[in-house]
């Protein structure tokens, strides 16, 4: 399969401006947990920047994103991404899973790990708020090559304590050094970082 076929099976790639390297979207109107939460005063969906703001109000935008979700079903979607993956992380070979949405279930889930497994040179990187998606998987089952992050749902929340991985936001005592760094993570690795238990976000 060539790159062409692969976007167009797909939807392509992201590109967040923070990142080292390349990521995916999905909408966040399809988050599960998310939507929920979205209306939970202090919750960490409260004020998604990914949600109606800025660049994802437009029209080209939203229809890229919900391309992007109708892919997730295609019989070649798998090969696609793992394909579009190993291109896209050749120099830098650090990917992000959902800069926007979440996992939308369990077959989502096992597609993602089958990339993972794909793109063994790739250190892959998954932030969610499906709790009820983790609390039935062993660790032990995730792709070595990546690292699921468990967010917990709320401002200043201590970690989950169920899953090994996790992340927070904090109104304070941030870890993730990103606005010292014009808002960049630069050298910074932490969240693909397995010795890091917990990075915590600033609330902004
Ligand atoms: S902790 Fe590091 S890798 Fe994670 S978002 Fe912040 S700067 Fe980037």
């Amino acid at each position: 399969m060539n790159l062409k076929e692969a976007k167009q099976i797909t939807g392509g790639l992201s590109s967040p401006s923070k990142m080292p390297g390349y990521a995916y979207n999905l909408p966040t109107w399809a988050c599960v947990v998310g939507t929920k939460l979205r209306d939970v005063k202090d919750s960490t969906c409260s004020g998604c920047y990914a949600h109606e703001r800025g660049r994802y109000r437009f029209k080209n935008v939203k229809d890229a994103l919900n391309r992007r979700l109708n892919s997730l079903t295609h019989p070649q979607w798998v090969e696609a991404m793992t394909v579009l993956v190993a291109h896209y992380s050749l120099k830098v070979p650090f990917f992000r899973w959902h800069d926007s949405g979440d996992l939308q279930g369990a077959d989502h889930l096992k597609k993602i790990f089958e990339v993972c497994n794909g793109t063994k040179q790739v250190q892959h990187w998954m932030p969610t708020r499906e709790a009820k998606l983790l609390t039935l998987m062993d660790p032990a089952v995730v792709p070595k090559n990546l690292i699921i992050r468990m967010s917990s749902h709320m401002i200043d929340q201590a970690p989950v304590k169920f899953w090994p991985h996790t992340s927070t936001v904090v109104r304070a005592g941030k870890t993730c050094p990103a606005q010292e760094t014009n808002n960049q993570c630069g050298s910074c690795r932490q969240c693909w970082n397995k010795e890091v238990n917990n990075v915590a976000y600033p609330l902004h």
